[in-house]
């Protein structure tokens, strides 16, 4: 079976108000609908089937929700919107699992940029003299984005410090 996208084809509207006409054109086909012709084969597609629009050289040009379809296998209007629907079906589901893997490389992404390197917090924790910068805590430490890598921060030293837990969770939901 083979059903290929007619491309470039469109649907035209040509005329306004009571004198609007649709035509369709597809390659040097172009096919004049009356506005009776046009409401119908709207309500077609949209309900999911397929219209037969032409017939030029032994192939079916064919009118779905999908655009237009070029036939050349004699197929009725169930199986062009059969057809039809698979493809759609099969494009969301391609789709659905390009975003889950981007959304799985994003996560990789986002934890390797949240990394402190181990020279980054030796330093760090030199500098804060081992202490939560804000209370002087000197247990439950924890390293901390001063902007959170999230909303752009890195891991050079000046966006780290030291914070207790307590203080941690304080500042997390001041920013929240
Ligand atoms: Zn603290």
């Amino acid at each position: 079976m083979s059903l290929k996208r007619a491309v470039g084809a469109e649907v035209v509207r040509t005329g306004f108000g009571i004198f609007a006409r649709h035509e369709v054109h597809a390659g040097r086909l172009t096919v004049r609908l009356d506005r009776r012709a046009h409401e119908r084969h709207l309500a077609t597609i949209t309900g999911g089937g397929a219209v037969p629009l032409a017939t030029e050289a032994g192939r079916t040009l064919w009118w779905t929700a999908d655009g237009c379809y070029w036939d050349d296998d004699g197929l009725d209007a169930d199986a062009v919107a059969l057809l039809v629907w698979d493809r759609q079906r099969r494009q969301d589901a391609r789709l659905d699992r390009l975003r889950k893997i981007r959304a799985a490389e994003e996560a990789v992404e986002g934890s390797r940029r949240a990394r402190i390197p181990d020279e980054v917090r030796a330093f760090v924790w030199h500098r804060d003299e081992g202490r939560c910068v804000r209370c002087g805590a000197e247990e439950s430490l924890q390293f901390d984005h001063v902007i959170p890598v999230a909303k752009g921060g890195g891991v050079a030293a000046e966006n780290i410090q030291v914070l207790c837990a307590d203080c941690n969770r304080l500042k997390s939901d001041s920013i929240a």
